[in-house]
């Protein structure tokens, strides 16, 4: 079953328009890539999804119409998005960034909620009262990640994770990405601009140009495909 579905999604900004009739879906459990050269529209395809700004089309998600929701009842029903540039809170300490993201839990459920986020990210427990913008890059990315998990949201919304990561702290990242989608189930939509690392983890991809989406398939297929190698894999 689909957890996120667009159908004729159209966004843009003012009078610009960007994105034009996106047919775009994650199923349940499902992780999910969006590859595209820079300006094809990707970080406009999530805002959209999140209703962070207005669009035409449908957009459903576990089954409801979203796509008149405002981006606060659509995290409430339990759509994540973490934004480009990650959007935590530097001067705050790891411990308070995580507090706001879990800010709809109170006592026993919060105290649960940061044993499984600090058991999965030891290096966040290990810094929790430090301040969030002393973290390294690739540290900073997973208290983002964290943060937005703490509301348990069936399905994150994540803007290229791996913006600004060496390669081995980005293959960190989506180790740790690809552990939470089958320990819990969280299903997931990336984009990304390391098309080879985001689709090894990943069950399909879909390839965005000007706002279009001009390639879906299965991860390991656009992996082989040739067009996608020479454009993102540098090959
Ligand atoms: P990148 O990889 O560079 O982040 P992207 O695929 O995420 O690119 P978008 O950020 O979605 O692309 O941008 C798509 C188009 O929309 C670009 O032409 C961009 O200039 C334009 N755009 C983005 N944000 C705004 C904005 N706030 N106001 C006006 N135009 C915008």
């Amino acid at each position: 079953m689909a957890m996120l579905e667009a159908t004729g999604l159209s966004a843009g900004y003012g009078p610009i328009s960007v994105l034009e009739n996106l047919e775009i879906h994650v199923d349940e459990g499902e992780i999910v890539v969006v590859l595209g050269a820079n300006g094809a529209g990707k970080t406009t395809t999530l805002r959209a999804l999140s209703g962070l700004i207005g669009s035409k089309g449908r957009v459903r998600f576990g089954g409801a119409d979203i796509s008149r929701s405002k981006p606060d009842a659509r995290a409430k029903l339990g759509l994540g998005h973490i934004p480009e540039g990650r959007g935590t809170f530097p001067f705050l300490s790891v411990e308070d960034n995580l507090r706001i993201g879990g800010h709809l839990l109170k006592g026993r459920r919060e105290r649960h909620a940061f044993e499984t986020w600090f058991e999965l990210f030891p290096i966040l427990a290990e810094r929790r009262k430090q301040a969030a913008g002393s973290l390294s890059g690739g540290e900073q990315q997973m208290l983002a990640v964290a943060r937005a998990l703490m509301n348990r949201p069936r399905m994150l919304l994540l803007d290229e994770p791996s913006m600004g990561l060496a390669p081995m702290v980005t293959a960190s990242l989506f180790q740790k990405i690809e552990a939470i989608n089958k320990q819990f189930g969280t299903s997931m939509l990336i984009v990304e601009q390391n098309a080879n690392l985001s689709l090894k983890i990943a069950n399909r991809g879909y390839v965005l140009e000007s706002g279009r989406v001009v390639l879906h398939g299965k991860a390991a297929d656009l992996l082989d495909d040739d067009g996608i190698r020479r454009a993102y894999l540098g090959s």
